[in-house]
Parts: structure tokens; C-alpha cells; sequence
């Protein structure tokens, strides 16, 4: 466990937390006014690699070579000159902080973090970490890798656990669920969608796919996976008779034979490893995917139960009526397919080139 600490002065300015994985949703932007829940579970961390924020230079004021040095190997519309290294924790962790009244511009419903740090150390008034829970984006508090200090607070250090531990306990993520409108009344402010984890995560996982793909057309295992994947998959890659085969590979699953070029495997939640498998797949491109996606997209639960209203307890679930689907196709997030995708080297392929293009300009609007 740790605690954070102001660079300053050494005032805490956190609880005892723990590392975990940064989800993939980090920096989803979804929906339109929609309040997203907490990014992080209360107490742990992340640390996210990435700058974060401004200030912003246009891709023609990047210097040769300088993004391919930050691990970015095609245009993207700004780089951020932000610093990196951020530690992402639960805006309920935090301790010892005031606002910034000032650094509040360009908020709607929230705070963005548009202006930096928007939080100061309490005792010493540095400027520690920004708070973000504007409409549209996962509540958290940034804190700034040049701000604080991480101390080692507990030593008996917990083992992750095992891949059987993590599959015995089977925390799904439903792919699509309750969405919260701002400032709703009670009863009417939420609307039933596609899951934004499970978009974020769609996103990711398809740049990955797209890579591994070689230019050959891909074919996912039907069922859910094929209903995330198969569609942007056969939109953004040319058709032809030798489809490169993916396949759910993990804990629990059969080993393989041959014939598999790609498997779609759990990342670990705890120390951020991919599931690696043996036999004729050992050698086959693995995908991640967050475990809690992963679970489901293996074992899938038919219906969901809903939450109950009408004089029953609030922590009662229906299964009748049941909650209603999606009425349109689900989309990968586009924001988090972006990110990952200028970031795997592959995507400087020869046969990268129309979704390279494609990155530059508009979506299909039926995709993203
Ligand atoms: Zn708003
Ligand atoms: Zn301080």
C-alpha cells in the first residue's frame, strides 16, 4: 500500500492505496451531458503513462521524430505537452486538498481539468492534482508525477491473485447498462445503453485487431465477440478468402489447436500482465481485453435484472419487466481506438494505410 504525498511541504494527501490496472476508459469522452460514474475503485491508483491535458501543439508544430520518440507513430490532430506519469485515484481518497476557484474554465456540469491542476495542497498551496467530474467524462482526481511523492506506508505486501481466484469470483461487465442523465429527476434519470467500459475496451482491443490482422480480412468467434468486432473489422479491412481466425483464449479455456492467428485474452487487473497460452496459439497475436469483458464475452448471461423502484429496497433486482436493449448497433469508442492505434508501431504497415488516412479525417459515422 501507499500514500501520496505533497512534493511540497510532505502533507498526506491521500488514504493507503493500492496499484491497480488504468482501465481502458481513462479518457473516454461518451455520450452527451450523461454523468459517468467513478473511474477507479476506492482505494487504489493508477499510474497513466500518457501526458495528460494541456498545453496542446498541432501536429505541424511537432518536430521530426519527436512524436515517434514519445511512442506515437501516426499523425494525431495535437500532441499533449502535459506532463506524464499521472496517478489516478477516487476523488473520495483524496485528503488535505482545497479547489482552485480560478481553474474552472470551460466546465459545464463539472470540472474538466482543461486549466490544470485545479486542487492545491492544503497546507502549503501547491498546486497537487486535478479533479475531473465534468458531464461526459469518468469522475477521478488526477495527481500531478511532479507534485507528489508515492511512500511505501505497509509491508506485508498482498499477492495478486491467481487467474483461478479472478475467474472463481467471475466479476462480469454487462456490455450495456443504466446510464445517469445530469440533474434528472428521481426515477426518470437514467436511460439503459451500451456499456461505455465495454466501448473503451472495444476500442482498444480493435486497434490491437487491426494490427494483427496483416491486411487479411478477421474473423472473430460468433456470438457476442462477433457482435462487438465483426462489423468495424470487415468496414475497415479488405475482404478475401483466407480471414485470419481469432479466438477466446484464458483461464479455464480449452489449450488450442492450430489454425489460430489471433486469441483475444484477459489482461490482468492487478499487475496489468496479458493471459499467455501455450500450445499451437503461444505464437498468435494476443488482443487484451479487460478482464471483466473478457468474462462475459466467455460466459455470457442472457438477460440482466434490473434495478426495482416502487416501495422495494433499493438494492432489488427484477427480472421482470427486464431492463431494455440498445436500440442501435454497438460502436467502439473512437477516442480510445485512436489512442491506442497511433501507439502500436504496426499501425505504419503498408496495409495501415486507409485507416492511417482515416484517422486524419471523418469516421465512418455508423462505425464510431
Ligand atoms: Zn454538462
Ligand atoms: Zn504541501
Amino acid at each position: 500500500m501507499f500514500v501520496f504525498v505533497c512534493a511540497g511541504c510532505g502533507a498526506e494527501l491521500t488514504v493507503s492505496l493500492s496499484e491497480v490496472v488504468l482501465p481502458p476508459h481513462a479518457r473516454q469522452k461518451y455520450g452527451n451531458g450523461v454523468q459517468l460514474p467513478v473511474l477507479m475503485e476506492a482505494g487504489t491508483f493508477a499510474v497513466d503513462p500518457d501526458p495528460w491535458g494541456g498545453p496542446w501543439r498541432l501536429w505541424d508544430e511537432v518536430e521530426p521524430g519527436e512524436a515517434e520518440a514519445r511512442g506515437i507513430y501516426a499523425p494525431v490532430h495535437a500532441l499533449s505537452d502535459g506532463t506524464a506519469g499521472a496517478y489516478v485515484i477516487a476523488p473520495g481518497d483524496v485528503r488535505g486538498t482545497r479547489l482552485i476557484l480560478e481553474k474552472r474554465d470551460g466546465a459545464c456540469c463539472g470540472l474538466d481539468g482543461a486549466d490544470g491542476p485545479n486542487l492545491a495542497c492544503e497546507a502549503c498551496g501547491l498546486p497537487v492534482a486535478t479533479r475531473v467530474d465534468d458531464c461526459s467524462l469518468w469522475q477521478a482526481v488526477r495527481l500531478g508525477s511532479d507534485a507528489v511523492r508515492r511512500l511505501f506506508v505497509d509491508g506485508s505486501h498482498a499477492a495478486p491473485p491467481s487467474w483461478a481466484e479472478l475467474v472463481e469470483k467471475g466479476e462480469r461487465t454487462p456490455p450495456y447498462e443504466p446510464i445517469a442523465t445530469w440533474g434528472g429527476r428521481a426515477g426518470t434519470s437514467h436511460y439503459w445503453s451500451w456499456s461505455p467500459r465495454w466501448e473503451a475496451a472495444a476500442g482498444q482491443a480493435l486497434a490491437h485487431l487491426l494490427v494483427a490482422s496483416e491486411g487479411r480480412p478477421v474473423k472473430v468467434p460468433d456470438g457476442p465477440a462477433s457482435d462487438v468486432f465483426q462489423r468495424a473489422l470487415d468496414a475497415l479491412l479488405p475482404a478475401g478468402p483466407s480471414a485470419r481466425r481469432a479466438a477466446l483464449v484464458g483461464p479455464g479455456r480449452p489449450v488450442l489447436d492450430s489454425g489460430v492467428d489471433i486469441v483475444l485474452v484477459p489482461v490482468h487487473p492487478r499487475t496489468g500482465r496479458m493471459w499467455t497460452t501455450g500450445g499451437p496459439a503461444a505464437s498468435a497475436y494476443p488482443v487484451p481485453l479487460p478482464l471483466g469483458v473478457w468474462l462475459w464475452l466467455v460466459s455470457p448471461q442472457p438477460q440482466l435484472a434490473m434495478p426495482a423502484s416502487g416501495g422495494l429496497p433499493e438494492d432489488v433486482l427484477r427480472d421482470d419487466p427486464l431492463p431494455p436493449r440498445p436500440n442501435y448497433l454497438f460502436r467502439p469508442d473512437r477516442g480510445t481506438f485512436r489512442h491506442t492505434l497511433v501507439r502500436l508501431p504496426g499501425v505504419r504497415s503498408p496495409w495501415m494505410r486507409t485507416v492511417r488516412e482515416a484517422l486524419t479525417q471523418d469516421w465512418p459515422a455508423a462505425l464510431f
